[in-house]
């Protein structure tokens, strides 16, 4: 998986430096709103965001957050209330969806039952004007990268979802698109099939270097396999966009920190911070954590009365109780997952901040245990509390 990302990313500077600097995509303070009057819902609400010629972002965030109705209205599904959204150079906010060229895969696949896949694929084709006589070759082209050639005869209703899931795929890179936008692609899948479909999504994107996509998901993993950086939302606004390592090593946000690999986030007194090294207090025991400094005169972690310490659960150390420098800790309950257990600790004197750590291997400690709980170096990180940064 890094070996393709690597090289993706440097083919997506390649392409940005060689063709021209304007993204493909750009949303320009978009706002959609369904709905008038007082029951209107506000579902983007001055929406910025530009994506790279061949450059992946995930649109991540939970079910509600206006992520589809972002895609909707670069596609041309949906009219923003204001703002303008772009497609390199062309503003195409007015232009009807077949006049875009984009490529578009929806989570319900959305085939014609009635037609075969062969059909089904050139029927985009066709909408797009492609001349009759390239309408084979293309529709071969396109079902070879989903591994699908042999299936063209069949009906829809013959397939798996996950086959079903390839030819809509197919029907989207027919047109050749230079935007392709993947609304919870595999949101319909078993959880097996979900894992080796995003393994090929992975090879298709590495198969298409000069394509920009955006990925809609709610589900982390899927954003952190696919996307060369992450948009979070969250109630119609972007929250936070940034590389996937940047916002998991130093979330900018609470809501970011949590939602993106569920993360502890522990209140905490910041005592003295020196360059990106913070000395901070939890419930009275000192420990040491990463202070980012991602923006000039962003963060004054010393001045920042709620400050938050982000520790990932894989990332805390049980270790035995009353050791030197060790949190005291109870353990509240274990729960085992086959190749990990994940316990629920809560720490002395910070009862309602239970934290969560995973652990390899069976765990089989009691409810009630005596432990302490340790961060090691640099797997601790403050965070902002909610609302403390403007
Ligand atoms: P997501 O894709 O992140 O789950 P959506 O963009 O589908 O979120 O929806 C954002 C908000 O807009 C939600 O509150 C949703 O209920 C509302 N919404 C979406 N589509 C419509 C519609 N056609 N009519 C009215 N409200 C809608
Ligand atoms: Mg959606």
């Amino acid at each position: 998986m890094s070996r393709i990302n690597t090289r993706r990313s440097a083919d997506a500077a390649v392409t940005r430096t060689a063709v021209d600097h304007a993204p493909a995509i750009t949303f320009d303070r978009v706002n959609v709103a369904y709905g008038r009057g007082r029951g209107a819902t506000r579902a983007l609400i001055d929406f910025n965001l530009r994506v790279a010629p061949g450059e992946t972002v995930a649109l991540l965030g939970p079910s509600g957050s206006g992520k589809s109705t972002a895609l909707k209205a670069l596609a041309g599904f949906t009219r923003p209330a204001s703002g303008a959204v772009r497609l390199g150079d062309t503003d195409v906010t007015d232009l009807p969806p077949a006049k875009r060229g984009i490529g578009v895969v929806v989570q319900s696949y959305a085939l014609f039952p009635h037609m075969r896949v062969a059909e089904n694929v050139a029927f985009g084709l066709r909408a797009h004007r492609v001349r009759r006589s390239e309408i084979g070759g293309r529709v071969s082209d396109a079902l070879a990268m989903v591994g699908m050639s042999p299936y063209g005869k069949r009906f829809p209703r013959e397939l798996s979802g996950g086959q079903q899931q390839r030819v809509a795929i197919a029907r989207a890179l027919a047109i050749r698109p230079r935007v392709l936008l993947l609304d919870e692609p595999l949101a319909a899948l078993d959880a097996q099939l979900r894992q080796s479909m995003l393994t090929e999504l992975q090879q298709l994107r590495a198969a298409l270097p000069g394509t920009a996509m955006l990925y809609v998901t709610h589900d982390q993993s899927e954003a952190l396999a696919l996307a060369d950086r992450i948009a979070v939302m969250r109630d119609a606004r972007l929250v936070d966009v940034d590389t996937a390592e940047n916002l998991w090593k130093r979330p900018p946000s609470s809501f970011t920190a949590a939602f993106l690999g569920g993360a502890n986030l522990l209140p905490c007194t910041v005592t003295r911070v020196v360059g990106t090294s913070a000395l901070v207090s939890v419930g009275g025991t000192p420990v040491t954590a990463q202070a980012p400094q991602p923006d000039i005169g962003r963060v004054d972690w010393e001045s920042e009365s709620g400050a938050l310490l982000c520790v990932r659960p894989h990332a805390v150390d049980l270790v035995a109780p009353h050791e030197r420098g060790a949190l005291p800790a109870r353990i509240v309950a274990t729960v085992w997952r086959g190749s990990s257990t994940r316990l629920t600790v809560a720490l002395v004197g910070l009862p309602e901040s239970p934290i969560e750590v995973d652990v390899t291997g069976h765990d089989e400690r009691a409810a009630g245990t005596e432990v302490g709980v340790r961060f090691p170096d640099r797997g601790a990180v403050l965070v902002p509390a909610p609302g403390s940064v403007s």
